[in-house]
């Protein structure tokens, strides 16, 4: 492997995967060397790898059509937004290429919101840990100094505010001018999977409607069933007036989309946004096969069942464990917090063929496909638990030696 001429962008693992099935990735020829995906690419395929619907949309719709511009009417775009508004309670949709795309979209009509309000520096309200993307504003967004260290001057416009803390919101709208935005994930997963007190996005909507303010969910990740509906916030009851998501929606095939009621949709004009590829025959007949076979799968139900049952199993394997601070998700988005930095932890994972990942240093996080079976589930925390208790007996650096 010689990789002198990628920008050294990532820190990736000495292993490459050839071929993938359901939950399943294989470096090599042999059938029996496979390693269990608990990660699902960061929640981009819900439906594991190479899943046959999806493979055939592709297959089937690169034959005829893969790309016409945003110049001409796209058919599949109009279906598969007519299909996201129906699910989100939205009413239109502008298709980009990824989560960041799709933040910048909101941002962008937040922008607008705030201009027709008469209030061009009404501020977007974002909160301290959040994750929004890499792009420059979406960047700016994200209320992590880490991502943006090296990167300033920033875009301005952003307020940072203490996660779940609702008085924290309420103080900088009532300081501001009416027409500004609020933007939230509804579980920060980058920032910990820290998961707010249920009330938190009522008390965002009301807040809200109070001072003229839209507001943003930022579901990239926890949307497209996820866990355990559509979209996170109809757990809560709750509408916003803008939504992005972008990961698991075409099950790999690169799509976002920045979701909107009315009339907030309609600050766009011809010509006030676009992009080249964004929703583009390909992308939208993926998009399509993917929220087809999550229905008809049933696989919204299955990730809220399968994640209560491997939230319970997880909390009752590790609870004798001194090292691990609390087990939280919802649906089929898991986090382990350990009491100390943990990323060796993914590699002792790794060993034992079990794809899992760390984040915010001391997470340990899973995304598992939506169509993991119990008995993947059951493999895949037994591995981890005993992996778990390997780290907390030796609790120093392992090497990153494969099998
Ligand atoms: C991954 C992620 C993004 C960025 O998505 P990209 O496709 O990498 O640009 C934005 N917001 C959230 C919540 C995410 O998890």
């Amino acid at each position: 492997m010689d990789s002198k001429h990628l920008m050294p962008t990532y820190a990736r693992k000495p292993i490459a995967f050839w071929r993938g099935e359901g939950v399943w990735l294989y470096p090599g020829t042999e059938d029996e060397d496979r390693y269990l995906d608990a990660l699902s690419g960061f929640a981009v395929c819900g439906l594991g790898h190479a899943h046959p619907a999806v493979s055939a949309a592709i297959a089937e719709q690169s034959a005829h059509l893969v790309h016409t511009s945003n110049l001409y009417t796209i058919p599949l775009q109009e279906k598969l937004a007519a299909r996201l508004c129906q699910l989100s309670g939205m009413d239109a949709a502008f298709f980009c290429n990824s989560g960041a795309e799709a933040n910048e979209a909101a941002i962008k009509l937040a922008r607008l919101h705030a201009h027709d309000n008469k209030a061009p520096n009404a501020p977007v309200i974002v909160t301290e840990n959040s994750f929004h993307g890499r792009t420059l504003a979406a960047l700016s967004a994200t209320g992590n100094p880490a991502f943006q260290t090296g990167f300033d001057p920033l875009v301005p416009g952003f307020v940072h505010v203490p996660y779940d803390n609702l008085e924290a919101v309420q103080a900088v709208l009532e300081a501001s001018p009416r027409g500004g935005a609020v933007l939230v994930e509804p579980i920060q997963c980058e920032g910990g999977i820290n998961i707010p007190a249920p009330g938190y996005l009522a008390g965002l909507r009301e807040l809200c409607d109070h001072h003229g303010a839209l507001l943003i969910l930022d579901e990239v990740q926890t949307g497209n069933g996820r866990t355990g509906e559509w979209f996170c916030y109809q757990h809560e009851g709750v509408s916003p007036d803008i939504v992005v998501t972008a990961k698991g929606l075409g099950n790999g095939v690169p799509i976002g989309v920045c979701l909107a009621r009315q009339p907030v949709a309609e600050l766009f004009s011809p010509g006030s946004h676009g992009s080249t590829f964004g929703g583009n025959p390909l992308a939208c007949r993926a998009a399509l096969a993917t929220l087809d076979t999550i229905e008809n799968q049933g696989l919204c139900t299955r990730a809220r069942e399968l994640g209560d049952s491997m939230l319970s199993a997880l909390r009752e394997k590790l609870s004798g464990q001194s090292c691990v601070k609390e087990v939280r998700g919802k649906g089929l988005i898991l986090g382990i917090e350990m009491a100390q930095p943990c990323s060796t932890l993914v590699d002792l994972c790794l060993e034992q063929k079990l794809l899992v990942n760390v984040t915010a240093g001391c997470v340990v996080r899973l995304l598992p496909p939506l169509i993991m079976e119990q008995e993947h589930a059951d493999w895949a925390i037994s591995v981890l638990a005993d992996c778990i208790g390997r780290f907390a007996e030796t609790d120093k650096p392992v090497s990153g030696a494969l099998p």
